[in-house]
């Protein structure tokens, strides 16, 4: 049989260093058993999910050199390859799963679900009491036809254990009791992703689920789904965790994640690619530096890592250094370097920055450096505003990377709007928000081109990873401190 094995991404953000990471994993297997990669755009969440997303998806893995032979953009034979075209097959599915008894129609409105969520949040237990689970079918019909609306939800069984094998992790114990009755479609007649996932992976022939381990507590859903609907599951492959300095998941709260941050920065995709391969697999003899080709070929899936993986940037600077030096020829150097930040195009940008405050050209330098440097030097003397300490300055700070986010917007009108209300809201004057502490972060400098331009140039991953490393030049923000600021 062909493996088949596919990566799912939801649009609903930047392009994550996790979603590399996995897709890696299913490339590399699919190229070493030879078998088919697909990408499917799982963007069932409606209110979440953009096309701007998708296409950075793309472009993002495209950049990573990543490869698929079937998708949205490219087409194949288990087409549409984007959720959202797809919604009448899961509303077809969840049907079929009612007529085989495993699922049913739950009633329940918004004030018994809050009801519910309140009570069992007081007892400690499961938030659906699964109340409408064996509702006598006169009474189904008449709440329908009095036009009541209702989710589908599954049946899971009351009793027993889910007992399958994981190709990574081994054999996986759960009590069926511990696993709700997950609404499968919406009263809006959309799907979950659990009924959304599974049908496609059957129709799409999927032989392999090659993801992240956090989808592991999803997977006895999943496996339930199947043997209602009478499939063959899949093999699940669940990979370690990409770890943050904490030891918890990397995530965008205190990391770069963004692929484009590593693209902006000025990494090579081939040592980011040898990177993520590296957290989650080991190479014979413990070889470090590699090539894509080079895990292809001598892939074995018995030599993924089990427990999750630090994502230490240290490491990585090593190894696109190593990779500097190897693998670009001295010849070829300089024209990598100008496709990334000094070509035409970019530098043209530049000009209007520059020019007012260039008395020879040799001032150009001086002027743009932060353009071209990662290591921006923000010591808590360079950011700190007379009279305010480091810890308040961190709480501005991480004011401006809350609203930007919210607003969806990063470009520099957005960045002054934002240090406007973050000024406002913890009693500052904006000018000592503005100078030193914000040109600080974003130029470590004092004096420099427009800030607001500079920060549209420099684009959002650059400009956010520079407010989070100021952050923590300043002492960081404790979590419990975030949490309490996030209420506050
Ligand atoms: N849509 C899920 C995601 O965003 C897919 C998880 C899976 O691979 O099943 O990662």
């Amino acid at each position: 049989m062909t493996p088949r094995v596919r990566i799912a991404p939801s649009p609903t953000g930047d392009p994550h260093v996790g979603t590399a990471y996995i897709a890696l994993f299913n490339l590399i297997f699919a190229r070493h058993f030879g078998g088919k990669f697909i990408l499917r755009i799982e963007d069932t969440d409606q209110e979440r999910s953009r096309p701007e997303y998708e296409q950075s998806i793309i472009d993002a893995l495209r950049w990573c050199n990543i490869d698929w032979d079937e998708g949205p953009d490219i087409g194949g034979p288990f087409g549409p390859y984007r959720q959202s075209e797809r919604t009448d097959t899961y509303r077809k599915y969840a049907y079929e799963l009612l007529a085989k008894g495993g699922a049913y129609k739950c009633f329940a409105t918004p004030e018994e679900l809050a009801e519910m969520r309140k009570k069992a949040q007081e007892e400690g237990h499961r938030g659906y009491d699964r109340r409408y689970r064996n509702l006598d079918p006169a009474e189904i019909k008449a709440r329908e036809e009095a036009g009541q609306p209702f989710v589908i939800r599954l049946k899971v069984p009351l009793s027993g254990e889910c007992i399958f094998d994981d190709a990574i992790k081994g054999r996986i114990t759960a009590p069926w009791a511990d696993i709700d009755d997950q609404i499968l479609l919406k009263s809006d007649g959309f799907p979950t992703y659990h009924l959304a996932n599974v049908v496609d992976d059957h129709l799409m022939k999927i032989t392999h689920v090659i993801r992240g381990d956090e989808w592991m507590s999803s997977t006895p859903k999943h496996i339930f789904l199947y043997q209602a609907f009478g499939w063959t599951p899949p093999t699940f492959m669940h990979m370690p965790l990409l770890l943050g300095k904490e030891g918890k998941k990397l995530s965008k709260r205190k990391n770069p994640t963004s692929i484009f941050y590593f693209r902006d920065a000025g990494y090579l995709p081939e040592a980011l690619c040898n990177f993520l391969t590296l957290m989650g697999y080991s190479m014979p003899g413990d070889k470090e530096l590699y090539t894509l080709d080079e895990i292809i070929g001598t892939f074995d899936p018995k030599r993924i890592g089990t427990s999750g993986a630090f994502f230490d940037i240290q490491k990585l600077n090593w190894l696109n250094q190593k990779k500097i030096i190897d693998t670009i020829p001295l010849d070829q150097l300089w024209q990598r370097i100008a496709e990334w930040r000094f070509n035409e195009a970019f530098l043209q940008k530049l000009m209007p920055l520059a020019q007012p405050r260039l008395k020879t050209f040799g001032d150009f330098f001086k002027v743009c450096d932060f353009f071209f440097i990662n290591d921006i030097p923000c010591t808590p003397e360079l950011l700190c505003p007379k009279d305010i300490n480091p810890d308040q300055a961190a709480v501005l700070l991480q004011g401006m990377i809350w609203d930007l986010d919210a607003q969806e917007d990063w470009s520099g009108g957005a960045f002054e709007k934002a240090s406007h209300k973050v000024a406002e809201k913890c009693q500052v004057h904006h000018k000592k928000v503005m100078m030193p502490l914000l040109f600080a972060a974003i130029m470590g400098k004092h004096q420099g081109p427009s800030l607001y331009e500079s920060v549209t140039l420099l684009g959002k991953d650059q400009t956010r990873a520079r407010l989070l490393n100021s952050i923590e030049a300043l002492g960081g923000i404790s979590n419990k401190k975030m949490d309490a600021l996030k209420k506050g």
